[in-house]
């Protein structure tokens, strides 16, 4: 459980963690992905981006230099994205140009030539869904590795990978002339609770002292979206009861920090790989959340796990300026 003890300023805050350590098992039903860190110790450190795929226009080449820079600083083991990887239609097939154009020639630094782990967003369903997961882009470029709801077990943590785009109403009801690729998904309420319960499943075997869940959708966001109702209702329950320290998403183009009235989970949204959404936000309901940092511009993330109860998260503008530091000690 992390907890937010108190606020130094605007800028910073300080959030106390305590843990329980049992012996490690098997988690369940999502495949689990073990990414060793060529460290002495456990400690792990990744960026998060979302929302980028724009052939390296809206300045996604800029931030993807500044993630080459901060990622080769703080020595990253892997990159996570948190989902609409091309847009404004996903890719077509495995053969589609804009893999080539949108992730491999423009994240090109040597620091971000690590694994890429990936989820997909609501745009990437427009296009060929089975494209984007399929091992043959591992082939093309060996960093890529996307999944629809998967485990990494990486040094303290336990990184969950969910699916949250079936989750949403309104892409079923009310799609208008979006058309979804929901290949693999139906019918859609055995899906749901097969997420839901494998879900429940791995989070209780966990015995990793970081627990982290990553989806495509925000469940507090004063950004254009805003807070996901339906995952609210039917993921958070699951992370609450868990204890989960962190949930971290895009979609919303901006950078922005929730917490918990309890502080003790922290809601990250890390969308400014691109094209952001100046001045597009809302106040919104937020119930039970508190905002400790919003910001409309183009950026990203960094997570540093430095051991069992120590971290810090970082978020960066376009220009690599820092812009909001969270320190975290147990
Ligand atoms: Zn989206």
């Amino acid at each position: 459980m992390a907890r937010l003890c108190s606020s130094t300023s605007s800028n910073s805050v300080f959030i106390w963690t305590c843990f329980c350590v049992l012996v490690a098992s098997n988690l369940a039903e999502f495949p689990r992905i073990k990414h060793n860190t060529h460290r002495n110790d456990d400690s792990v450190a990744f960026l998060v981006v979302g929302d980028w795929g724009r052939d390296g226009n809206y300045n996604q080449s800029r931030v993807a230099k500044q993630m080459g820079e901060v990622g080769k600083k703080i020595g990253i083991d892997f990159v996570i994205s948190t989902g609409d990887n091309f847009y404004d239609t996903g890719l077509k097939s495995v053969n589609d140009p804009r893999f080539e154009t949108s992730f491999s020639k423009i994240y090109t630094a040597k620091s971000l030539q690590k694994p890429w782990y990936t989820v997909l967003g609501n745009h990437d369903y427009l296009g060929n869904t089975e494209a984007q997961l399929s091992p043959a882009l591992r082939k093309m470029d060996n960093r890529w590795h996307c999944k629809r709801n998967f485990i990494v077990g990486a040094g303290y943590a336990d990184i969950f990978f969910i699916d949250t785009n079936p989750f949403v109403n309104d892409y079923f009801i009310n799609a208008k002339k979006q058309k979804f690729d929901w290949k693999g998904i139906l019918p859609r309420e055995n899906y749901l609770a097969a997420v839901r319960k494998d879900l429940d499943s791995a989070l209780s075997k966990s015995r990793a002292p970081w627990k982290i869940v990553v989806g495509h959708h925000p469940m507090r966001s004063m950004g254009y979206h805003g807070d996901t109702r339906e995952i609210v209702d039917q993921i958070l329950p699951i992370l609450e009861a868990h204890k989960v320290e962190m949930y971290i998403n895009g979609h919303d183009h901006c950078l922005e920090h929730f917490s918990n009235r309890k502080g003790s989970m922290q809601f990250l949204t890390s969308g400014g790989g691109s094209k952001a959404w100046k001045n597009k936000f809302h106040y919104g309901v937020h119930n039970n959340a508190s905002k400790q940092f919003y910001y409309d511009g183009q950026g990203f993330l960094s997570v540093k796990l430095i051991s069992r109860d120590k971290g810090a998260l970082v978020f960066y503008d376009v220009y690599g300026k820092p812009l909001y530091s969270i320190k975290v000690k147990a």
